[in-house]
């Protein structure tokens, strides 16, 4: 396996045989896909282009997956994560894509950081990186941050997860900057005085371990705000990492009166429940918290049919100095760029929630339409389209040995675990930039 670094030269190639599915145009066949000079190509228009063949039968080749909730932590993080190693990680987990969290140090309220940010991406992404800037000026949720120029400097939504704006007026004058603007803005659902000290789900387990508990209301209570925020307001909102049966349902309702609420969830919270912290381990310390079987089976509901659109990974990097340390003062989150297509394989494809197309329709297209990435060429394989692919071993049987992530970080509660399905080759811009 190996990382290839981009030296802008996109190649001219023949995925030849695999199953092509491209849920934006509904294709979904054995065939060969082209690429030339770093687009997706027609070869009847190019007679006398040398293509170089590469051999994908019995492997899928899709639109290069679009993760839109990653932590690069730089600036101010580089111990945990850097543009470098994160981008190397999405590359090897299959991803061509990724939407960048602002909530570094200092974070990123101010076109500075972005302008800054976006040399950074220049210089040392392996893969297309987009930047997100906050709602709030120092995320402290008091006053609005400069919407319009963040959007200006290059933004694709707006966000201060890692925190949630308490303050109802507050969140509604972001929301109306967000729609004049057409930035989506992606929320981190959590009432604090609900959650205050919660290291895990409120429940069952956190009794039986002395935990303090982090209640599925905590969330579903600024959900169903947003809910009434995005109707009121006619902006779109992305319902970060729900965790809870109670979100699901809300969403539901929502989407069905037409409000342009959308909702996202990662492989921890469709794989795992609360009964995992019983070892104490801090790599099943996340916010939110894991939750019951309930909320398990909710959340594969909601992706089943439809309710959540989006997944994605909630990659957080921390160092293992910070992890290692008791559970009550560990930090939250895991890693994921590496093991989220084979995890949400293992919890949705497995037990037959849902079907490949399906998957990788949550990972491209539907993400790429909220966050409008979709208007920038990604998440799909139209002709013309930007030559972003990532072919898929679905069969592939691998164990997690995170000693060995492109990640810098290792606090990842699947290592040793046996996975089926891996990214084999990831090609940006016509580039390839892994290969198994
Ligand atoms: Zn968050």
């Amino acid at each position: 396996m190996s990382i290839r670094e981009r030296a802008g030269k996109p190649r001219s190639l023949r995925l030849a045989g695999g199953r092509v599915i491209d849920p934006a145009s509904g294709r979904d066949a054995v065939g060969d896909l082209y690429l030339h000079e770093g687009k997706v190509a027609d070869p009847a228009q190019f007679p006398h282009v040398q293509w170089e063949e590469i051999d994908v039968r019995g492997k899928i080749v899709a639109p290069g997956l679009i993760d839109v909730h990653v932590h690069l932590r730089e600036p101010g993080g580089s111990h945990k994560e850097t543009i470098r190693t994160g981008t190397r990680a999405a590359a090897a987990g299959g991803f061509t894509s990724i939407v960048a969290m602002p909530n570094t140090k200092p974070v990123a309220d101010g076109t500075n950081t972005i302008a800054w940010l976006r040399q950074r991406i220049e210089a040392d992404a392996l893969v297309n990186v987009y930047p997100t800037g906050c709602i709030s000026q120092g995320m402290a949720g008091e006053a609005l941050a400069p919407i319009g120029s963040l959007k200006k400097a290059g933004v694709v939504a707006i966000t201060d997860d890692g925190h949630c704006i308490q303050n109802n007026d507050l969140m509604r004058r972001a929301l109306e900057y967000a729609a004049m603007f057409d930035l989506p803005l992606l929320d981190h659902c959590q009432d604090y005085a609900l959650t205050a000290d919660g290291v895990m789900h409120e429940g069952y387990w956190s009794t039986v371990l002395g935990l303090r508990g982090w209640p599925s209301l905590g969330e579903e209570i600024i959900v169903g705000r947003n809910a009434m925020l995005a109707e009121k307001t006619g902006a779109t909102i992305l319902c970060q990492h729900l965790s809870s049966a109670g979100s699901v349902r809300i969403l539901r309702e929502a989407k069905k009166r037409g409000i342009p609420l959308h909702g996202e969830a990662m492989p921890h919270h469709l794989l795992l429940t609360d009964a995992t912290v019983q070892g104490y381990d801090t790599n099943f310390k996340m916010n939110p918290p894991l939750r019951t079987e309930a909320d398990r089976q909710a959340l594969l509901e909601g992706v089943a049919d439809g309710t959540i659109g989006v997944l994605a990974s909630d990659h957080a990097p921390h160092a293992l100095f910070e992890k290692e340390v008791e559970f009550d003062r560990a930090p939250f989150g895991i890693i994921g760029l590496e093991t989220e297509l084979a995890v949400f394989a293992q919890a949705l494809i497995e037990p037959k929630v849902i079907d490949w197309p399906t998957l990788v329709s949550r990972l491209t297209i539907e993400p790429a339409r909220v966050l409008r990435l979709d208007q920038l060429g990604k998440g799909s394989l139209a002709l013309g389209g930007d030559a972003d692919v990532t072919v898929i071993d679905p069969s592939l049987e691998w164990v997690v040995d995170a000693a060995k992530f492109e990640s810098l970080s290792r606090n990842c509660p699947f290592d040793k675990m046996p996975l089926r399905g891996r990214a084999v080759l990831t090609i940006v811009g016509g580039e390839i930039v892994w290969r198994l």
